[in-house]
């Protein structure tokens, strides 16, 4: 039992919540890694939402709002940390979950799909074995058809940064979340919010609901003033700035 009263409680539940993701099969071992090398991260930007994330999330939600195809990828440390927010936006943007998973089996695939699927997801995809991003080197390649295959922007959060280079020269969108902003795949997406997933995915719901009624334009316009360089580098200003 963790003391809600310890300065660290709100990771140290993290922890837990990806332990407990181990122990039901839906989380590789190496998600602890992951999530090692996050909290790293999150120490020197504070472990809060920062301005540049906010702008970042404002721009993901429209630019989620405008795809023809959207598709959220599922990996095992996001279904550990954030499924019940996956299911929402999933319901909000009336898109698809796919699985896709670096170290993959088959059996924890479809484990990932059962948790989803018993907290009433409507849309999970899983890989499938003939369709493939040839130029992916792991088994991240095999992708569904319905989903990422034919999607125009592609939500990844917690990402290797081989996958979202080669989307991106597909012609896709990447949205990620991560708190590496030196990471490749933050350096590599269309959009990246550099926070913790934890804090950062219920503001994407907020947000999302929020730009619900707003028209096309403005919501074009959002993304076209976004820059990812800029947050980046005020993020890693923020983490210079914490020494
Ligand atoms: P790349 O291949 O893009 O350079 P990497 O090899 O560091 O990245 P992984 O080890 O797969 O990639 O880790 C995934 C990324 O997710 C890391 O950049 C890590 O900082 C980030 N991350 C881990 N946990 C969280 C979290 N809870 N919220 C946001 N980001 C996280």
């Amino acid at each position: 039992m963790i003391d809600p009263k310890h300065p660290r409680a709100k990771s140290l539940k993290t922890r837990e919540e990806i332990i407990h993701g181990v122990d039901i099969g839906i989380t590789s071992i190496n998600g602890l890694i992951a999530q090692g090398r996050g909290e790293a991260f999150d120490y020197l930007l504070g472990e809060n939402t920062n301005n540049f994330a906010k702008e970042a999330i404002r721009a993901a939600a429209a630019m989620l709002f405008l795809a023809k195809d959207p598709v959220l990828s599922v990996n095992g440390n996001t279904a550990a940390l954030v499924v019940k927010e996956y299911i929402e936006l999933s319901n909000l943007l009336h898109c698809p979950i796919e699985i896709n998973l670096f170290h993959k089996t088959k059996e924890r695939e479809l484990r990932i799909k059962s948790y989803l699927e018993s907290l009433r997801a409507k849309n999970v995809l899983v890989s499938n074995s003939k369709t493939k991003i040839s130029s992916i080197a792991s088994k991240r390649k095999f992708v569904n058809p319905k989903g990422i295959g034919k999607a125009d922007v592609v939500f990844v959060p917690l990402e290797d940064g081989d996958r979202t280079e080669e989307l991106i020269k597909l012609g896709k969108k990447v949205i990620t979340i991560d708190l590496n902003p030196m990471s490749r795949t933050a350096q590599k997406a269309t959009i990246t919010i550099v926070d913790n997933i934890i804090r950062a995915f219920p503001l994407l719901i907020k947000e999302t609901k929020r730009l619900q009624s707003f028209k096309k334009d403005e919501l074009k316009k959002f993304v076209r003033e976004f820059s990812n360089k800029k947050i980046l580098n005020a993020a890693e200003e923020k983490i210079r700035k914490s020494f």
